[in-house]
């Protein structure tokens, strides 16, 4: 074999065998913290254009091994291991087929988002600026019988536009361009549960303004100016349409401006 050949596949295996570790790192965490219980849950990796490396069903992702895992093709045939694929294994891979720029997508139940996904409720009210700025909105995908293709057909269409997303009587999936930011968005949306659960018997949450959601987006693009006071102001462009009114449909406008603006810059 030429010496690039082996120097290649030295490379390719390096990058499988760190990928391992990592599925097993944060199967660790998720258990541990809660966001699954037992065998619940899966997270996967690309490994590159045509195989994803995912955890098998059955397993706890508390006690992963390395070699636990599987490769499979985007159809879900397995080309490598030992287990068999979750039944929602094509959950995963709708994320990869739509969206080239994904390369790790992660599923849990995490006790709190879940709870709101159970009572058929999105997370989809500008609450937080972080959450705002990073997920936009976690919208509720309608309910499936898990196992079948209902879970995707509910899914298919607001995987090209978010991050996060909660699943009707189920559970919670997030996506990222990695393993760790995949993850992170987890947590994250669990914690924002938490947090809009505490604001409602607190008898809030304080919903941020239509400007405070636009120039939000704006200074995350940089498109801020201080003022010699040192005061900041913003060059909105856009109006205020959404949330303008008490009780008006809320329309995402500046959520779904800044998902386009994320999706040009990929
Ligand atoms: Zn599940």
């Amino acid at each position: 074999m030429p010496q690039f050949l082996a120097a290649f596949e030295v490379g390719q295996s390096k990058v499988e065998e760190e990928r391992r570790q990592q599925i097993c790192r944060f199967g660790r965490w998720m258990y541990r913290r809660g966001l699954v219980v037992a065998c619940q849950g899966n997270l996967s990796v690309r490994l590159d254009e045509d195989r994803i490396l995912l955890t098998p069903a059955g397993a706890c992702k508390g006690r992963l091994a390395p070699e636990d895992l599987l490769i499979t093709d985007l159809s879900g045939a397995v080309l490598s291991g030992a287990g068999e694929p979750s039944s929602e294994t094509q959950m995963h891979l709708l994320f990869y087929r739509e969206r080239p720029e994904v390369h790790a997508v992660c599923h849990a139940h995490p006790p709190t988002a879940t709870g709101f996904a159970a009572a058929g409720r999105a997370l989809d009210q500008p609450v937080l600026p972080e959450i705002v700025a990073d997920l936009g909105t976690i919208p509720l995908a309608p309910y499936g019988t898990p196992g079948t293709w209902e879970v995707c057909a509910g899914l298919e269409p607001l995987v090209a536009e978010h991050d996060a997303i909660l699943l009707e009587s189920h559970g919670v999936v997030t996506c990222g361009k990695d393993l760790a930011t995949a993850y992170y968005r987890m947590e994250t949306v669990e914690q924002f549960a938490k947090i809009l659960l505490t604001a409602r018997t607190l008898g809030g949450p304080r919903l941020l303004s239509s400007r405070e959601v636009e120039k939000l987006m704006a200074a995350k693009a940089g498109r801020w100016t201080a003022r010699p006071q040192g005061s900041v102001e913003l060059p909105l462009e856009a109006d205020a349409r959404a949330y303008a009114a008490p009780g008006a449909r809320r329309e995402r406008t500046p959520f779904s401006r800044h998902r386009a603006q994320r999706r040009n810059a990929r």
